[in-house]
């Protein structure tokens, strides 16, 4: 694709779908993002590639529309999470789908056993209610804490953690991590080209985006829903700083209202997307 053509260039490469906590269907997003006149879209939904399939089913019917099929995994620091996407990934991998299912069935297997370890001391709550207060989103121990509250179990969310599943408590269990590293390395292998997610507020990005450059960061997404021209600005910078490519993207998820940017509300520089591109067909990840 020449720069020319790239001049005119509409793409969101940040968008989430049913097959994650998005409200509209791989189908459904790719219609909205034709309707959109959009020219380019990454599907990133958290920790799987179900939606691209029947993604790229879709866009066949929609030329002029081009897919990238992406994902983006969450990861754990010490002290939260940190997001990695990415992009013209083989979603048919087999290392990358068997990783990534591991990864959200360990979020509800270990929720369970706390609820079982809860039983076992006498506090019984309901697994079904448990799963029907975090809703779509990924399941965890804030879920489990108000499931107690609610029964009367404990006098306050607080009481729950500090009383039964903080760290040292008896009903607490390990879950499964994966570092921001091992992350990159997992979208390596699948071919794929990571890419930091909203990095904006991420204490020590710098040490971060060199200690994941050396194993394969490409990128960090600097054009995000929500961040102001100067924050924008700075992180275009340190990109260029560091030779990464600087990405962006709304996090579309098919939200009511108005809160939401919406679907390729964020514009991303066209020499953005054509670094991308110039990348992605140096590793042969894509055509001419
Ligand atoms: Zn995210
Ligand atoms: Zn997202």
């Amino acid at each position: 694709m020449s720069i020319e053509k790239l001049i005119k260039v509409k793409a969101d490469l940040h968008l989430h779908t049913t097959a994650s906590d998005g409200k509209l269907t791989p189908e459904e997003l790719v219609r909205k993002a034709a309707a959109a006149s959009l020219d380019m879209i990454a599907i990133t939904d958290h920790d799987t590639v179900e939606a691209i399939a029947p993604a790229l089913r879709e866009i066949g019917t929609h030329p002029g529309l081009r897919l990238i099929p992406g994902v983006e995994v969450s990861t754990d620091v010490p002290h939260g999470e940190v997001h990695v996407l990415g992009y013209f990934l083989d979603h048919n991998d087999r290392e990358l789908v068997s990783n990534l299912a591991k990864l959200k069935s360990s979020r509800v297997v270990r929720a369970e056993r706390m609820v079982e370890k809860l039983a076992g001391l006498g506090l019984k709550v309901d697994w079904g209610r448990v799963r029907e207060i975090a809703g779509e989103g990924s399941i965890g121990r804030p879920h489990i804490a108000e499931a107690l509250y609610e029964k009367g179990l404990v006098t306050s969310i607080r009481e729950a953690f500090d009383k039964y599943i903080s760290r040292d408590g008896p009903a607490y269990v390990e879950r499964d991590k994966m570092t921001p590293e091992e992350a990159v390395e997992l979208l390596v292998r699948s071919r794929g080209l990571p890419v930091l997610a909203h990095p904006g507020y991420l204490p020590d990005l710098e040490s971060l985006l060199i200690r994941l450059q050396r194993v394969g960061l490409v990128g960090l997404e600097a054009y995000y829903d929500g961040y102001d021209r100067r924050l924008m600005g700075q992180l275009a910078s340190l990109a260029s700083k560091y030779n990464l490519v600087a990405t962006g993207g709304s996090d579309f998820h098919g939200f009511q209202g108005d809160e939401e940017t919406q679907l390729g509300g964020v514009p991303i520089p066209p020499e953005c997307i054509h670094k991308l591109l110039v990348i992605a067909r140096q590793s042969s990840l894509v055509g001419s």
